[in-house]
């Protein structure tokens, strides 16, 4: 890159090293022309998609919004606070897997239940309730009919 002080194009590179936790490589320069020193940090471009909602437009992905929501969700649950942080890491590198600029809410809503649905079952349904919108109440009592089944299932 260009010196930010004289604009030359030779700079040397006079120190390298990892920082913040091994994410970020911080590079001292010194310029050949001006012999001005600055410093550079590069990190991998792993962009967050925006996320498409149901009217269609574009918003950013909010984590402070997901985290108070699933802790809404697990309300009195027992659900440790690290597991909470665990799942919502699963999402964000869900996320950034993806490699689409953009992921529809629903997509993202289907990745929160899947984590939800490992962590607490009640956390799940009251999530599933409000982020599905139930048509009607057919639906909820089916998705609760599905659980019950499947929680049969795993204790017999
Ligand atoms: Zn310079």
């Amino acid at each position: 890159m260009h010196c930010p002080f004289c604009n030359a194009e030779d700079t040397k590179v006079i120190d390298s090293r990892l920082v913040n936790d091994g994410n970020q490589v911080r590079r001292r320069r010194e310029c050949l022309a001006c012999s001005e020193r600055y410093t550079t940090y590069e990190t991998a471009e792993l962009l967050m998609p925006k996320i498409i909602k149901r009217s269609g437009r574009r918003k950013p992905f909010d984590e402070d919004k997901l985290r108070a929501g699933l802790q809404l969700s697990l309300e009195k649950r027992p659900v440790a606070v690290d597991d909470l942080e665990t799942a919502i890491d699963h999402v964000k590198q869900k996320l950034r897997a993806c490699g689409e600029r953009e992921v529809e809410s629903s997509q993202l809503g289907e990745w929160v239940m899947d984590e939800l649905r490992a962590l607490d079952q009640v956390a799940y349904v009251r999530f599933a309730s409000v982020y599905r919108r139930f048509e009607d109440v057919s639906d909820f009592h089916n998705e609760l009919t599905r659980l019950q089944q499947s929680k049969e299932a795993t204790t017999s």
